[in-house]
């Protein structure tokens, strides 16, 4: 659990790290300390009541903003948040019970109205006193979520920051509503359900909404350079001036009831955060878990400070000595935070060892090894997973999808179009069985904004994942869905005239590519229909944004195919001139797929649809095309050795007794059938697997779950070993081509119908 969150949280945010946020926290997590001791008070009274009640009332709202940063940031954080409510929920418990001897100690137990009380303290004001941070955590993220789901950040920003008004009111400025008797009489409500509006309803939701609201800033401007750290740093120092002022100027006219909430404090925190996330440094994994340590376990140095000191007769150094007071407490829970990491790391690596130990034997912890290896590559690149999950992923048969090498395609291949054109990723049919959420994931972090695909559902699989570049979907989607395109924003090809004007009937206002036939003859509305089409522009509740055709023949460089390919373009461009599209600038042309681009590279376009070059390979072993550029293949295609079993000569293996044994031999079952996409007719010797940098055949008939390979003479091979179906293993290949060659298919569909049993793992090369 310890290694897998850190890793998954570096994964979270890509490549970027959050130093600035870690250290931080350490330095809140001290404030905390401060305000619940009060260092300076036998110095400086006014001076204490600067530093704990006004600067490091900023500590609070700063961990709810982080939270609500790796929250509740991208399209769909429905899960995180439950997550992020369980485990702080856990950690609520946990702490309940931490502090019950507490409790005992200050006669908790025999305060009047226990039970009401109780129920008060758990969900509002916290058992003990720190402990209102939990409660509020959890209902801040909830009413923040909600208000950002129901209302956008705009309006999510203004109802929490209304909600922050009104508990400004009953905090820091409650001597300007004391003398209204209704409204006193109001807030007196409020304050029996909780003692202060310093809680998770009027309190905590801005701050998250906040942390929100600058994590969709951050990913938007993905590519910003923190140019100087001077301009947040001027602001940040100016707002806290200025708080300064307006804390002491409501002290000295005591106008405050609790002095938490400071009208200056939400532009503080805005510019702190900008500081904090420009200041560029490793992330700590450390750090963020001591600070949060600490926040839980200071009260109990507190108490233990002060029973030492008076045990040793040391009352005047360690109580009455605030300041000494507050650096033995801080010490004290520093090093118990330390400690209990410490303790948590030797747990966590027990149970691994553990885990290992009584594991599923050898092939497990064969595959925990190997995974290992192709860790650190991950590591380097942000995208964290652990041993335990890659074991769990290719314990049986699995995809391996190397993200390296799909960068590098998509390099490649826009290196070859023109300048204006841009890459539009097609990630249909889970990206020709790459997995479309992983290999669209990858590209947008390339910086890929257009994406294409074949449903209204593969297009909200993409939206949910958090794509959220332009998707269009190139096939047909039933009119009755048409709200879907609406609500996770796709963009609806137009594939005839009839289905424009149903389209434009649904009132929706979509924008919508229209699907040209040029000599395909699929989808599409016939190129030689001028009238028909511009009517489409005409259709109020349509916005056309973009308009393609698709050639069919592009993938052959026979004199006839050419003639009829250049035919197809002189089409299209000979219509667009007719709609005069080049005098609107917000349509995108489009017309090559993979092989378009690789035999008509210099065609004039915003767009390229790029499939099957995008995942490394051709369609057909022998393709030949114009433009050559070097793509690497990005899928593999493995399997574990499940069983080995020993046959004698004249006996079968399989259905239909297909293969028998000319001699005595040794068979290797696989966990990999037709079921999961290897073609059947590769049975009976017409497909191969590499193991061990050998190349065997398969015997007898594929069945639907597994299929046999005969080994006889490779001693070695042992159950658990990996099977190579596609790839290369050692000097040996079986490419994606040359296998669709041998079950009389394409690569696309191959590799398109490589079936969802398998986990797609993601592997790095250095390139
Ligand atoms: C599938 C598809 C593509 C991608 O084709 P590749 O040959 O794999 O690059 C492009 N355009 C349309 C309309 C498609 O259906």
């Amino acid at each position: 659990m310890y290694k897998t969150e850190a890793l998954k949280e570096r994964k979270e945010n890509g490549k970027r790290e959050y130093g600035g946020l870690d250290r931080f926290r350490m330095a809140a997590a001290f404030l905390v300390v401060a305000i619940h001791t009060s260092p300076l008070v036998s110095f400086t009274e006014t001076g204490d009541f600067f530093l704990t009640r006004i600067l490091a009332r900023i500590a609070v709202p700063f961990f709810f903003m982080v939270s609500g940063f790796f929250v509740l940031k991208g399209e769909n954080t429905g899960r995180a948040v439950r997550k992020f409510m369980k485990k702080t929920a856990l950690l609520y418990g946990i702490s309940i019970l931490l502090y019950i001897p507490l409790n005992i100690y200050n006669h908790y137990f025999q305060m009047e109205d226990f039970f009401k009380n109780l129920i008060k303290d758990i969900f509002f004001d916290g058992t003990f006193y720190h402990l209102w941070y939990l409660p509020a955590a959890i209902e801040g993220i909830a009413v923040a979520y909600f208000l950002l789901r129901r209302f956008g950040k705009k309006g999510a920003l203004l109802f929490s920051i209304s909600l922050y008004l009104i508990g400004l009111f009953g905090d820091s400025y409650y001597g300007v509503i004391k003398g209204v008797p209704v409204l006193a009489g109001i807030y007196e409500r409020l304050f029996s359900l909780s003692d202060y509006t310093r809680n998770g309803i009027f309190f905590a939701p801005v701050f998250f909404v906040l942390g929100s609201v600058w994590a969709g800033k951050l990913s938007e401007e993905n590519s910003r350079q923190a140019i100087s750290l001077i301009v947040p740093a001027g602001a940040m120092a100016e707002c806290f001036l200025a708080m300064a002022a307006e804390g002491m100027l409501l002290h000295r006219f005591s106008m405050q009831r609790h002095d938490s909430m400071y009208v200056l404090l939400i532009p503080a925190m805005y510019f702190l955060f900008w500081f904090l996330t420009d200041f560029r440094r490793k992330g700590s994994f450390m750090l963020r878990k001591i600070s949060m340590l600490i926040y839980i376990i200071h009260p109990y140095m507190i108490v233990i400070t002060r029973m030492g000191a008076k045990v040793l007769h040391m009352e005047k150094w360690f109580i009455e000595n605030s300041l000494l007071h507050y650096l033995a407490v801080s010490i004290e829970s520093f090093l118990c935070a330390l400690l209990l990491l410490e303790l948590w790391k030797r747990w966590d690596n027990r149970n691994d060892r553990r885990k290992r130990k009584f594991g599923k034997g050898v092939q497990r912890h064969r595959a925990e090894m190997e995974g290992s290896q192709s860790m650190s590559g991950r590591q380097q690149t942000g995208v964290g997973r652990t041993t335990e999950h890659v074991w769990r992923e290719t314990d049986r048969a699995w995809v391996e999808v190397n993200l390296s090498n799909l960068g590098h395609n998509a390099r490649a291949l826009k290196a070859i179009m023109p300048e204006q054109c841009e890459l539009m990723a097609v990630v249909k049919a889970n990206a020709y069985g790459h997995g479309a959420c992983l290999t669209a994931e990858c590209l947008q972090k390339e910086g890929i904004r257009q994406f294409a695909v074949a449903s209204l559902e593969e297009g909200i699989a993409l939206r949910k994942h958090g794509i959220t570049g332009e998707i269009l979907i190139l096939g047909y989607t039933d009119i009755r869905k048409s709200r879907q395109l609406k609500k996770y924003r796709l963009v609806q090809t137009v594939i005839d005239y009839e289905y424009a004007k149903e389209l434009n009937a649904c009132r929706l206002h979509l924008p919508v590519h229209i699907k040209i036939d040029t000599g395909m003859h699929r989808l599409g509305i016939d190129s030689r229909h001028a009238e028909q089409i511009s009517g489409i522009f005409q259709l109020s509740f349509l916005k056309v944004t973009g308009i393609y055709t698709h050639l069919c023949v592009a993938d052959s460089l026979d004199k006839e195919d050419i003639e009829y390919t250049e035919n197809q373009i002189k089409r299209f461009y000979e219509l667009l001139d007719v709609l005069k599209v080049k005098e609107h600038p917000g349509i995108k042309v489009h017309l090559q797929s993979s092989y378009g681009l690789l035999n008509y590279p210099s065609l004039s376009c915003d767009l390229a649809r790029m499939g099957i070059a995008l995942y490394g390979v051709k369609s057909a072993l022998g393709d030949v095309t114009r433009q050559k550029p070097d793509l690497l293949p990005v899928l593999s295609l493995k399997a574990r050795v499940g069983m080995i079993r020993e046959i004698e000569a004249g006996e079968s293996v399989s259905y239909g007794r297909a293969f028998r044994a000319e001699r005595n031999s040794r068979i290797a079952i696989l966990p990999i059938g037709y079921a999961d996409g290897f073609p059947r007719n590769l049975s009976c010797g017409k497909g191969s697997v590499l193991i061990h940098g050998k190349k065997l055949p398969i015997v007898g008939r594929i069945c639907m779950d597994q299929l046999a390979v005969d080994i006889t003479g490779e001693e070695g091979i042992r159950p658990g070993d990996a099977a190579v179906l596609i790839g290369r293993d050692g000097a040996l290949e079986i490419s994606a081509e040359e296998l669709a060659y041998q079950a009389d298919t394409i690569t696309n569909e191959l590799l398109s119908r490589l079936g969802p049993r398998l986990k797609r793992v993601p592997v790095f090369s250095d390139l």
